[in-house]
Parts: C-alpha cells; sequence; structure tokens
C-alpha cells in the first residue's frame, strides 16, 4: 500500500509538472517569437507595450533581463509577489525551477537569448499553488489512510484466514486424537473436492493401512503368545509332576524326554516367528538372488527327507531332470521352502502313501511340484492354509502337526523369490503343492 501510494504521489507530481511545464513552453516560446521581431525594431517603451500586452495574455508572469544587468520588463505581478523570480534571473540559471514565496508556489522557466549580439534572460512563470495544495492534502490522506487500512487489513485477513484455515483445524484436533485404542475412527470428508478433501481422504488412506498392519501385528503377537503358552505350560507341567515325589529312573527319562520335545517344538515355533516378523518388518524383497540350481536342491530335499518318509512307511518317487536348472534364488530359502511343503506331505499321508516330486519346465517358467495321497485338505480351509497359525481341524489332533506357520513362511519365501505357490487338493485323496518360478532368468 505505502509502495502504491508512493507511485501515485509521484505519478500526480509528475502530472502537474507535465502541464505547467508544457503552458510554460508555450509562454515562452510566445514571449520569445515577440522580442524576435519586436527588439530590432522597437523602441524600450514600445518594447514594454508591447510586453505587457503579452503578459496579461499569458498570465501576468513574464521578465526579461538583458546581459548588461538591467531590466527590460517585469510585469507588475512578478515584482510583486515574486521577488524569489528575480533572484533565479540574477542567478542566470537556465531550466525549470520551482519557487516558494509569499506562500504560493511557481514553477519558472528560464531560457537565455539572443538578439542582435545582445543577450538577454527570459522568464516565464506559473502558479501552481493549487497544485501543490492537492499533492499536500493527497499527501497527508495518504499518511492517514495507510494505518487505517493496515489495521482494516490485518483485522479482515485474520478473520478470513481464521475461516479459510478452520477445517485444517478440525483436520489437526480430529488427527491428534486418533491415537492406538481408536485407530477405526476417521477424518470427516468435506464434499467439495478441494485440497482438504484429498488430504483428507489420503490421511484416511494411511490410516486404513496402519489400522490394517496393526491389527495385524495384534493377531500376531495374540497368536504367538497363545501358541506359545502351550508347550511352555505343557514342559512346566511334566516337570511339575515329575518333581512331585521320588521317581524310578525310567519315569524321569521319559518326563525328561517329554521336555526335550517340547522345548525343540518350541524352538522351531520361535524361529518360525522370528522369520515372520523380520518378513513383516522389511517390506522391499531382501534375499539376494543368486544363480542357483533348483533341481540338485529337491533332489538334497528330497535326501534329507528319506528317514521320515521310510519310517511312514511311504513312497517318495522323485522325478528330476539330469541336468542343471538354473533359476535366481537363495539356495538356503529354498531348501526351506522344499522341505517345509515335503515335511507336510509326510506329516499328513497315511502310512503306505505315496508322494511324488517333480521339477518341469513348463512354457520357460520352473515347477517343482509335491503330490501326496494323504488326508487332503477341505474346500474351506484351503483359502486359509497360507495365514499364520491356520491348521485345519483335523491337521490339529494329529501328532506331529505344526504350528501352523509353515505354510505362511513357504508363501513368504516363494514370494521374495518371486514366485507363486498353487495348492490343489481333495478330502482324503491327497494334496498337490507348486512352486512356479515365473521364468529363469539365467540359463
Ligand atoms: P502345520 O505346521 O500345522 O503343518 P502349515 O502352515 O505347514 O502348518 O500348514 C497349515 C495347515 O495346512 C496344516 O495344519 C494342515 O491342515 C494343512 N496342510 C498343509 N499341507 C498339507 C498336506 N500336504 N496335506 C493335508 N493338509 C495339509
Amino acid at each position: 500500500m505505502m509502495l502504491l501510494s508512493f507511485l501515485l504521489l509521484w505519478g500526480l507530481r509528475q502530472s502537474i509538472h507535465s502541464t505547467a511545464d508544457r503552458e510554460l513552453k508555450g509562454k515562452m516560446d510566445a514571449v520569445t517569437a515577440m522580442m524576435q521581431v519586436s527588439v530590432p525594431k522597437l523602441s524600450l517603451a514600445e518594447l514594454e507595450d508591447e510586453f505587457r500586452e503579452q503578459s496579461s495574455l499569458g498570465g501576468d508572469l513574464i521578465q526579461v533581463k538583458s546581459s548588461d544587468g538591467g531590466w527590460v520588463f517585469r510585469s507588475p505581478s512578478t515584482q510583486q509577489f515574486a521577488p524569489e523570480l528575480v533572484k533565479i534571473a540574477s542567478a542566470d540559471q537556465p531550466g525549470v525551477h520551482e519557487t516558494e514565496t509569499k506562500g504560493k508556489r511557481y514553477r519558472v522557466l528560464t531560457q537565455p537569448l539572443e538578439i542582435g549580439g545582445r543577450k538577454y534572460l527570459v522568464q516565464v512563470a506559473a502558479n501552481i499553488s493549487d497544485f501543490a495544495e492537492l499533492q499536500r492534502k493527497f499527501f497527508w490522506l495518504t499518511m492517514l489512510l495507510i494505518p487505517l487500512m493496515i489495521v482494516g487489513a490485518s483485522t479482515g485477513g485474520y478473520w478470513l484466514s481464521g475461516r479459510a484455515f478452520k477445517p485444517v483445524t478440525t483436520i489437526i484436533e480430529k488427527a491428534r486424537s486418533i491415537n492406538a485404542t481408536n485407530l477405526s475412527s476417521r477424518l470427516a470428508v468435506s464434499g467439495n473436492k478441494d485440497e482438504l478433501h484429498k488430504l483428507s481422504e489420503t490421511l484416511n488412506g494411511m490410516l486404513d493401512r496402519i489400522e490394517s498392519s496393526f491389527k495385524k501385528v495384534q493377531q500376531f503377537s495374540d497368536d504367538a503368545s497363545h501358541e506359545l503358552r502351550t508347550p511352555i505350560s505343557l514342559i512346566r507341567t511334566t516337570a511339575e509332576l515329575a518333581l512331585r515325589r521320588e521317581r524310578d529312573p525310567e519315569t524321569y527319562r521319559t518326563a525328561l524326554n517329554e521336555i526335550l520335545i517340547e522345548s525343540e517344538k518350541t524352538s522351531e515355533m520361535i524361529e518360525s516367528l522370528l522369520v515372520l516378523a523380520r518378513s513383516d518388518a522389511s517390506s522391499q524383497p531382501q534375499l539376494p538372488l543368486l544363480k542357483t540350481d533348483i533341481a540338485a536342491i529337491v533332489r538334497d530335499c528330497c535326501n534329507k527327507v528319506a528317514p521320515f518318509t521310510q519310517s511312514r512307511e511311504l513312497s517318495h518317487v522323485v522325478d528330476l531332470p539330469s541336468t542343471p536348472t538354473v533359476i535366481l534364488g537363495d539356495a538356503k530359502f529354498l531348501e526351506r521352502l522344499l522341505l517345509l511343503i515335503l515335511d507336510n506331505a509326510i506329516k499328513y499321508s497315511h502310512p503306505g502313501g505315496q508322494i511324488r516330486t517333480k521339477l518341469e519346465r513348463i512354457a520357460g517358467s520352473v515347477t517343482v511340484t509335491v503330490e501326496d495321497t494323504g488326508i487332503g485338505i477341505s474346500e474351506e480351509d484351503l483359502p486359509r492354509i497360507f495365514e499364520r497359525f491356520y491348521r485345519a481341524d483335523k491337521a490339529r489332533s494329529r501328532d506331529g502337526a505344526g504350528a501352523g506357520l509353515g505354510l505362511s513362511i513357504a508363501k513368504w519365501i516363494a514370494d521374495m523369490h518371486h514366485a507363486e505357490l498353487l495348492v490343489a487338493s481333495s478330502v482324503g485323496q491327497g494334496s498337490s503343492f507348486t512352486i512356479r518360478f515365473p521364468q529363469i532368468s539365467v540359463e
């Protein structure tokens, strides 16, 4: 506002000056033209008459001095009201000046003139007091208006910004009130499709994601503590029972054996939980995938499980190519994945059943399939078997059934390898698990 006021004042001043200067220039032209014609041929008295006529026409503020210092003409007003003009004329300064005398402001144009070898100094002036007054009034008006405008603009601005930010304040307050206990509450979304609408929607989306992760973590820790409680209380009860009174060495051995089995199961479960917790922590695939011969890994795993298949009287048919089949993967994790699947096939098979493991290349991809003729999985269980801690009812009652973490780990490892883990099963007939590595990146 100050800049605008300054510019307006400057503009007003420039406009007054240019108007006054134009008028002065006109006057000066008339006087000099008259002098050019009259000075050579008229006497001083005649010349004075001529000037008088000019000065009355041209606003009465004219004076002419010759180079010898004498006045050629001074209009009455110039003599009477503007002695300052005399000063300027004697100072011999050509150009435009402003001067103030007797409370009036004049703009003065001084111009040297030479006629017939004699030099003159011609001065015409214009009274610009009214304009100066206008300028002064304008200046004070602005000085008065600026603080008023500042106060007005500040108050108005404060009120307006308060109104404009009201929805933001509401969002802030609501967002502040959301914590772990009310994670399901959401921010109100305004009907207008503006930036605030987008902000609320974005924050709500973020809350959705946080809530679902939070629920997963909660569910996971609930399940984990529940699952760990059972074997630990079993260990405790066995030890307590054994210690209650003196017993024979055989009973102690049996008790210790039970404790050992339970502790092994527990430590296995803790290890699985750690793998899953780590998989949750890393959002990006972290495994370094190297050229790996999957056929060799499958062969190794089949050899490793041979004692178990034999002890459960299962026949294991292994159908592998004789040449290496290279994929990009992590050998340690791939082995774990296969062992988990093979372990399930053994656990959930009836004695005398058959397991068939094969490796095939189908349309540029490598698939490993483990089929069994075991108990099978019901249709309602099938979509849930990859969930953590999920065990089908039949599996729960079986000896050696795990904690329901194996397949979720298997799924995670498959994901890390960009592989699909597929299952087909029918109750009483058996199951078939297939790991399909999307494509052979390296041969
Ligand atoms: P668990 O440790 O109980 O085996 P998993 O995550 O490995 O847990 O498997 C989850 C559930 O899927 C098992 O409890 C079982 O009900 C079912 N399951 C997995 N593999 C087989 C299979 N080969 N045959 C029948 N059921 C299976």
